[in-house]
């Protein structure tokens, strides 16, 4: 059994709006393991972007307790969009977040060029964003977040805008990279298969006010075969725990 890396405990956050107050995290309670890949599932607008947001410390206006028990200095954090900067390259992109932490410049482009080569952009390493669809962009951002190393990995729907053939891809790929190189990973996803696919245990959140409903262990030995029938049984599992017939 994995260490706790991070614990939720009994977080609310509410935003105020024109239409009042907007309750989007209530009584949240969840354990980070240190070391291992928690998928969060739930719908759309029940909370999970806004957990992301205060677990990096973009957010501190909520009640509740965060407590770390590891180092939580260097976060990744890769948003639902790819924040790239347009005017520079792809690589330049990687490599900018490297220098500030002590890269040389050559070192920092050889490390940008090996993450753009795991990501499937070799050869697109000159071009600019605008010059690279949706999905690519959104590649190079996770090649970014993941060039940095850090130890606790925050991950926002980062294959949603991907076409099922790459988004299988890049799965297998992060699957075999935390498995060479485990890190604390929080990954939210609508997809209940992905989820069970990459995670070694899943929460799974009800609609807003974001709670926890489940928290299913992922078992299962990796690598994994996407098409699995024991991922489907997980997938079908986490579905149960959406309750979305209520
Ligand atoms: P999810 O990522 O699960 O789809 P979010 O965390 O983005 O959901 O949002 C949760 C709820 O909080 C939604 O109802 C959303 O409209 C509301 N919300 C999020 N950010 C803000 C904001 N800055 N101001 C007002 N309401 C917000
Ligand atoms: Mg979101």
């Amino acid at each position: 059994m994995s260490e706790v890396a991070l614990s939720c405990r009994s977080v609310r956050k509410s935003f105020v709006t024109g239409n009042g107050p907007v309750l989007a995290l209530d009584n949240l309670n969840v354990d980070l393991l240190a070391d291992t890949f928690t998928a969060i599932v739930g719908p759309s607008g029940c909370g999970k972007s806004t957990l992301l947001h205060i677990i990096a410390g973009l957010d501190s206006d909520y009640l509740g307790e965060l407590e770390w028990h590891t180092d939580n200095s260097r976060i990744g954090y890769l948003f639902q969009q790819p924040r790239l900067l347009p005017w520079m390259n792809i690589a330049q992109n990687v490599a900018f977040v490297l220098e500030p932490r002590g890269h040389s410049r050559s070192e920092a482009t050889e490390t940008a060029m090996q993450y753009l080569k795991l990501v499937g952009l070799e050869g697109f390493e000159q071009s600019y964003p605008t010059q690279l669809s949706g999905g690519m962009q959104q590649r190079a951002a996770m090649a970014r977040a993941l060039a940095m190393e850090p130890e606790v990995m925050l991950m926002d729907e980062p294959l949603g805008s991907l076409d099922e053939l790459t988004a299988r891809r890049m799965r297998a790929e992060l699957l075999r990279l935390f498995e060479d190189r485990p890190r604390t990973v929080l990954f939210i996803t609508h997809n209940v298969t992905e989820a069970a696919f990459l995670a070694d245990q899943v929460i799974v959140m009800s609609g807003r006010p974001g709670r926890v409903t489940a928290q299913i262990p992922v078992d299962l030995p990796k690598p994994r075969d996407y098409d699995d029938p024991r991922i489907a049984a997980i997938a079908h599992e986490i579905v149960r725990n959406l309750h979305l017939d209520e």
